[in-house]
């Protein structure tokens, strides 16, 4: 298969292995293969009265440092290798900020916008109904991901529930649902059990993961950081680039879903220039900038995204230049932030991108060869598994406080996301200084060491 996600993931790895201590390779072989992979098919009733029948994986990759985490993915793409990449990443992303959780995936292999809102809730609760006996609050602790949203976490939520009620003596009621049931996922909403600030944490968490990465590059001379040194100087979206006066960063974004979104309507209200925004049918660039929630609003009225042009309120589709996706990644701006699926920045278009920084939102976007042309050609990559973890971090405070029985106010939760974020932006970016390596490589070694430090 070509580019196949677990594949990269592996090969991601590797590159780290070689600053590891000798004696912890052969621990190193427990991180190349999941401790479990689930595979389920389950039968669907569709409006019609016929039966379908889906398939679904979930794949806990590993628990040495707490329970599985891991969103669930609804899409057409879904296989096996892809969620075991993404449980992969998801065990490194968890030890890179530090969170006492392993690594955990799960998906459906279907077109969730073919089904009517009914089928995608029977979808919802067969798919959980099929893998119950293997979640739970201290086991394995699911969230949302693509294609799948707070509603959708409600049902499954339920529908553990019930399935709790079938095997247990005791009966858990709907409207007394304790931590047994509540923490058995996340992202729910927030009326149901969620946290505040989840459905913007993962949009959040990157803003400030970029926030802090500019400030250390313009603390930062060395050489290997000399191309991003000219394009960053402070962390509100001003910069001097060339001898020219400071101006506003721009910023292109890549899937217009609740990442993409949210890390563009952040970033634009921090003053960066966002001017370019793409769905799977395309996208649209404003040179002047766009404004992201009225560009929002426009997608909703009319569809799809592209054309979509608001200024001062109002929307035009006949002035926004439709772009490509393709086109949006090869965009003169200063910072790309891919937002959608995996294998988008390949060795084909590494070499046209002209942005300086590239922000990795999405899960496993950049393929290994293109990190390597993109290294070469001085372009900083933010990983994923640093750049998105905002939103298992906010998730790890959602199962804390349901677990505790809290309730912690947005301003908690996001000045806490924030802590978490720039203690971890500050460990890999010491890790990548000692050994003059790019901040991938750095954020799986330290990843890497805190967790084969728990497998004895
Ligand atoms: P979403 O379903 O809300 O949005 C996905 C977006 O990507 C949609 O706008 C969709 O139209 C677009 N898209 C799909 N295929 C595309 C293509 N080929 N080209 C361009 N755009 C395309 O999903 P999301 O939750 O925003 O997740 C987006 C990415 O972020 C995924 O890689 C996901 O794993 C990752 N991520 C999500 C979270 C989270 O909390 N939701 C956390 C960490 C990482």
């Amino acid at each position: 298969m070509l580019n196949n996600p677990f594949q990269n993931a592996l090969d991601q790895l590797q590159k780290a292995a070689s600053y590891l201590e000798k004696d912890s390779f052969s621990k190193l072989e427990i991180l190349k293969n999941p401790e479990k992979v689930i595979e389920v098919t389950f039968p669907i009733t569709m409006d019609d009265g016929s039966v379908r029948i889906f398939e679904g994986y979930r794949v806990q990759f590993n628990s040495a440092r707490g329970p599985y985490k891991g969103g669930i993915r609804f899409h057409p793409q879904v296989s096996m290798d892809e969620v075991k990449a993404l449980a992969f990443w998801m065990m490194m992303k968890c030890a890179v900020v530090n969170l006492p959780l392993g690594g955990g995936k799960g998906g459906v292999t279907v077109d969730p916008k073919q089904l009517s809102e009914k089928e995608l809730e029977r979808l919802s609760r067969g798919y959980m109904k099929a893998i119950a006996r293997d979640v739970g609050p201290l086991v394995d602790v699911p969230a949302p991901d693509v294609n799948t949203n707070p509603q959708i976490m409600a049902w499954m939520v339920d529908e553990y529930r019930k399935f709790k009620n079938q095997n247990s003596k005791i009966k858990i009621d709907k409207k007394n649902e304790g931590p047994e049931v509540l923490a058995m996922i996340t992202g729910k909403p927030v009326n149901k059990g969620g946290s505040e600030g989840r459905t913007e944490a993962t949009g959040m968490g990157g803003m400030f993961t970029l926030q802090a990465v500019l400030k250390k590059l313009s603390l930062s001379s060395s050489a290997h950081f000399s191309a991003a040194s000219k394009v960053a100087d402070s962390a509100t979206g001003s910069s001097k680039i060339g001898a020219n006066a400071p101006r506003q960063l721009i910023v292109a974004v890549q899937g217009f879903g609740n990442v993409g979104f949210f890390v563009a309507k952040l970033l634009s209200e921090k003053g960066f220039k966002v001017v370019a925004v793409s769905d799977s049918k395309g996208g649209v660039y404003v040179k002047q900038g766009i404004d992201v929630e009225k560009t929002l609003e426009c997608k909703k009225k009319n569809g799809h995204l592209e054309g979509c042009y608001c200024k001062e309120g109002a929307c035009d589709l006949a002035f926004g230049k439709r772009i490509t996706n393709q086109e949006l990644l090869e965009l003169p701006v200063d910072i790309l932030i891919p937002s959608a699926l995996e294998n988008q920045i390949t060795k084909e278009n590494a070499p046209k991108i002209q942005a300086k920084i590239i922000l990795e939102m999405a899960n496993g976007p950049t393929t290994p060869e293109a990190d390597e042309i993109l290294h070469k050609r001085g372009i900083i990559v933010i990983p994923d598994i640093l750049a998105n973890a905002g939103g298992v971090t906010v998730s790890y405070f959602e199962w804390y406080q349901n677990r505790n029985n809290q309730r912690w106010s947005k301003d908690k939760v996001n000045q806490k996301l924030k802590e978490v974020m720039n203690e971890s932006v500050d460990s890999v970016w010491a890790e990548s200084q000692k050994h003059r390596i790019p901040l991938r490589t750095a954020a799986f070694i330290l990843a890497t060491k805190r967790i084969l430090s728990k497998i004895k």
